[in-house]
């Protein structure tokens, strides 16, 4: 099926959501620009957008034959994909199985430390505030969602940790943390929306020892560390090859 490009409905830092003749559905196109630190640090990545629609859309299929609700209908193009038109919940749920980031910058938890049970962190989603931290109490005075959608989130985020744990461990990459956003599609029903891909997940190669070689993710912009677009293309090279090897 393919859809006629409509108006521009939201440009995020790494997207745009387009209009298109179905009113229950969406366009997202996926953009080269990367930004860092809340948007301090950018640059544009030539073949990023490419890559995190192609993997998204992999890691969304997966979930979805995992009975795991998401937004995702089908890809479009390269660079496009089809999308159930939701309404965003303005929550970012980050889960982590290894502490690295902003656990280690702001607690005393050292780098490396396994986390079991994962640790799940909410924040606000809302640039101007720079996505703070959420307390329980402080989600319940916002009243963004109600205790058993809170409850429902937590649970789909569990499960796609431990679903995606083992697939990325069979690829021989560590799934360190990823950060998950949800809304509610035209049925009012809870799915898990944006994307995942390794601008919002951390993956260690099991195969490379030294601390930064391993990184395959955005870390590799966030530190200068170089080669972002090779560890990209490494992570979409292990998925593609794992789905020839099911066919
Ligand atoms: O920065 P921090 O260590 O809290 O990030 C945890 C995980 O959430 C990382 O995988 C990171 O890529 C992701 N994340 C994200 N968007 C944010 C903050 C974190 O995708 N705004």
């Amino acid at each position: 099926m393919n859809y006629i490009q409509g108006s521009l409905i939201y440009e995020g830092k790494a997207k745009r959501v387009f209009a298109c003749e179905n009113p229950d559905r969406v366009l997202i196109e996926f953009k080269n620009d990367a930004t860092a630190f809340n948007a301090k640090k950018r640059s544009e990545i030539k073949g990023k957008g490419r890559l995190n629609c192609k993997i998204s859309a992999s890691l969304f299929e997966l979930l979805e034959l995992n009975g795991i609700p998401t937004h995702f209908v089908e890809l479009q193009s390269e660079t496009f994909m089809i999308a159930d038109k939701i309404n965003v919940i303005p929550l970012e749920v980050v889960i982590r199985n290894i502490a690295t980031g902003s656990l280690c910058r702001e607690t005393p938890v050292n780098q490396g430390t396994i986390l079991n049970p994962p640790l799940l962190d909410l924040y606000y989603k809302d640039d101007e505030l720079g996505d703070p931290i959420l307390t329980e109490g402080r989600l319940k005075l916002l009243d963004l969602i109600s205790s058993s959608q809170m409850e429902e989130i937590e649970k789909i985020t569990r499960s796609v940790n431990k679903l995606l744990k083992e697939y990325f461990d069979g690829l021989d990459l560590l799934l360190v943390d990823f950060k998950l956003e949800f809304g509610l599609n035209s049925l009012g029903k809870l799915v898990i929306a944006d994307e995942i891909s390794p601008d919002n997940c951390r993956f260690w190669d099991k195969k490379t020892s030294d601390p930064k070689g391993r990184i395959l993710d955005k870390d590799r912009f966030r530190q200068d560390l170089g080669g972002v677009i090779d560890a990209y293309e490494e992570i979409l090279k292990r998925i593609e090859k794992d789905s020839s090897n099911a066919t």
